[in-house]
């Protein structure tokens, strides 16, 4: 496999650009990465080394098969497979899921799968302290944030909160080659997203960026390969490699307009999570391009193109996933609350939120046209 290093040759030719990093401060949050193929067979050290005896396995229906396969795998130390893991942790999940904790005598949990299921395993954290083993099979990210996310009444309540960083993550690309062609596509373009921002956010320091640059390039080189051939193990690893950058991005700076636009999106029109990031990215960053050309550069550098909106564009259409809010069901008439909504509660951005610019931003991710097109 040769994935680490990857965008190591455009930074060396940017190195006699290096200026002198302006003050900041970094907290690095503590967790042990196992990555490689096959690292799955690792688990039972792993929850040995955090001196737990009964894991409950934590899933979606989907992927309740794949977490029999840990039962069994872990034997004596599996604590049994809670399958109610759902998109946007409904507090009701996040409760059954402790009772059952509780009720089995588990000392950890085992959370295998995307988002939704390490979101339910930081949920029960967050109330409990049990430690949590992520085992990612999606590109979002959340195994290295110290964020939340918890619905109740049809509120979506975030917080952050160290507790919810899961202990140990292991990263096995094996686990991925399964991932559907096109949400592998939209759940990069999702991570991508949480290294774009990172290089322009307030708090920014010289490492997340970095790790950022080296994130996007590792997707940039990973989707077409796994559009090519889905079941490529180097592939699927470069991808999951990216994957741990651009979510210890999310973890260690904020984020800015493209993450509150998809929050509203996602939130209070129902969109699909990954899906909307793909769309809402490359006009975000347009949005963005005047007041951050440093990042602009670093995202056009790492994904090889003229520029970071265009080539970030180019990048979802060129391999088949969706690029118009329409083509999610998404209606024009709900574009002004969006805009709304979007440019309520103020926050920081590298431009100033402008109402009338937000909304023909929504209009063109809405359409869908290139951005460089308007
Ligand atoms: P998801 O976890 O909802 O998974 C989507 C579907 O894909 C599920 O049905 C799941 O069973 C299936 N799936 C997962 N892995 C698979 C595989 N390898 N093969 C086949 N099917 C598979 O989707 P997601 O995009 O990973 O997560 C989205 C959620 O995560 C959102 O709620 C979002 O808010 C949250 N999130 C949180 C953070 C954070 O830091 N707190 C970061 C990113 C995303």
């Amino acid at each position: 496999m040769t994935a680490p290093g990857l965008a190591g040759q455009s930074r060396s030719q940017g190195l006699g650009e290096l200026q002198a990093p302006d003050a900041f401060v970094y907290t690095a949050h503590a967790a042990r990465v196992v990555f490689g193929a096959g690292s799955l067979r690792d688990l039972e050290r792993e929850v040995d080394l955090l001196g737990c005896r009964r894991a409950l396995i934590l899933c979606t229906p989907g992927q309740r098969r794949h977490a029999e396969d840990l039962a069994v795998r872990l034997a004596a130390k599996a604590a049994g497979v809670f399958d109610g893991a759902v998109m946007h942790v409904p507090a009701e999940a996040a409760r059954r899921a402790r009772d059952e904790a509780r009720r089995r005598g588990a000392d950890c949990a085992v959370a295998l799968g995307g988002g939704s299921t390490v979101g339910l395993g930081k949920a029960i954290a967050l109330e409990s302290g049990l430690p949590i083993v992520a085992i990612p099979t999606t590109y979002a990210g959340s195994e290295m944030t110290p964020i939340y996310g918890i619905t109740e009444n049809g509120v979506k309540k975030t917080g952050k909160d160290a507790k919810v960083l899961p202990r140990t993550v292991i990263y096995d690309p094996e686990l991925s080659c399964g991932l559907p062609v096109c949400f592998s596509v939209t759940s990069a373009m999702n991570a991508m997203a949480h290294a774009a921002e990172g290089l322009y956010a307030q708090d920014r320091n010289p490492v997340m960026s970095l790790v950022a640059e080296e994130g996007l390039a590792a997707f940039a080189r990973a989707i077409p390969e796994i559009v090519r051939s889905p079941r490529d193990v180097a592939a699927r690893s470069r991808a999951l490699y990216g994957a741990w950058l651009c979510g210890t991005v999310l973890g260690n700076v904020g984020m800015a307009l493209h993450h509150k636009l998809c929050h509203t999106l996602g939130g209070s029109f129902n969109l699909p999570h990954a899906e909307c990031h793909t769309i809402v990215l490359p006009h975000a960053m347009a949005y963005n391009a005047v007041a951050a050309p440093d990042a602009m550069a670093r995202i056009a550098r790492a994904i090889g193109a003229r520029d970071a909106a265009g080539g970030l564009y180019d990048l979802a259409r060129d391999h088949g996933a969706p690029v118009a809010l329409r083509d999610l069901g998404m209606a024009e008439a709900d574009l002004d609350r969006a805009a709304d909504l979007a440019a309520s509660n103020p926050y920081w951005n590298p431009r100033p939120i402008e109402r009338t610019a937000i909304r023909a931003l929504l209009q063109n991710a809405w359409a869908g046209v290139r951005p460089g097109d308007y």
